[in-house]
């Protein structure tokens, strides 16, 4: 699943790329994954063929003014007093093709980022909605499980979308200080959950997931299972330092390339090379030889170096 490196590598990849082009014809393949209105999306939602007609209709011209995040919702500002909130979930993909583009890759992607994974031609069975532009480039939105989401709603509207009301503050703003982590950690309702968890609850911390909560507790030296409530202070500055310091890395390096998450041209991230602990069970601590350890959590899996980290 994209984390917030992940978002913000394509968030500004979009950007750059879609700045200022116009919307000349939307199809979409399969309507459940499209909505409009700032109601919540599920993720068991029915296909709703009339909403998907009006999602056609209104994106007719729609002149894409910016590409921005917030937490792990891409947002479409266009040129109407409309935007178009994106969640890629587990599998979402953008791809953007122009003409140089195609005559690089002959509109063949490798859409998993395994040794073997064949060649693809766009657009696959797993491409369900396509956005043409006016000047001829060509958007590709493909999502394999299908729990991700395109919503349009109103400028006016985007006060009452849920999840933006729900997400907790960005890591990476300057109004993120440690006082406000630290007042948040000693605030948080179960001191019981462990420290992975937290890191990676949304309401406490936008964007973090599986793989950058581990990376961040190595870095601090802090067990993934450690208890909040026994988490030192001293410990706590160096869990939001290295918060900052990994995700920032992490962006540098275009995400990390784990399971589906390519960029927007397809190439892969190159993070996943600076992964210390994630995915690497079983394998020797680049720092002390020792071997990586894992456990379960809550559903997920925590990596964790057994010397390194108390
Ligand atoms: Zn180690």
């Amino acid at each position: 699943m994209p984390e917030l490196p992940e978002v913000q590598t394509i968030v500004s990849e979009l950007n750059r790329k879609l700045k200022n082009k116009t919307i000349k014809t939307v199809i979409v393949n399969a309507p459940k994954m499209v909505a409009v209105g700032p109601g919540t999306v599920s993720n068991f939602r029915k296909a709703d063929k009339r909403s998907a007609d009006k999602f056609i209709s209104l994106l007719k011209v729609q002149k894409i003014v910016s590409v921005k995040r917030r937490a792990k919702l891409l947002i479409f500002d266009f040129s109407g007093p409309l935007a178009m909130l994106v969640h890629l979930k587990m599998t979402g993909q953008f791809i953007f093709e122009d003409k140089k583009q195609r005559a690089i890759t002959g509109g063949k992607y490798r859409l998993l980022n395994k040794p073997n994974a064949p060649l693809t031609l766009l657009p696959s069975k797993h491409t369900h909605v396509i956005f043409y532009f006016t000047d001829g480039s060509i958007l590709y939105f493909n999502d394999v499980r299908k729990f991700g989401y395109l919503k349009i709603v109103r400028d006016d509207e985007i006060d009452q979308v849920k999840e933006l009301l729900e997400y907790g503050p960005e890591p990476l703003g300057k109004k993120y200080s440690f006082i406000q982590f630290f007042t948040a950690v000693k605030n948080w309702n179960s001191k019981k959950i462990g420290i992975k968890q937290l890191l990676m609850d949304p309401k406490f911390v936008a964007g973090i997931g599986n793989i950058y909560s581990d990376e961040i507790l190595f870095h601090a030296k802090v067990r993934p299972t450690r208890k909040v409530a026994s988490i030192k202070n001293q410990e706590l500055r160096k869990i939001y330092r290295w918060i900052k310091l990994v995700l920032m890395q992490a962006i540098k390096a275009k995400g990390s390339s784990v399971g589906d998450f390519i960029r927007t041209d397809g190439s892969v991230g190159q993070m996943g090379k600076f992964h210390f602990v994630y995915g690497r069970s079983g394998q020797k601590c680049k720092k002390c030889g020792t071997i990586i350890e894992s456990v379960k959590l809550g559903g997920r899996t925590g990596s964790f170096c057994p010397n390194c980290q108390k």
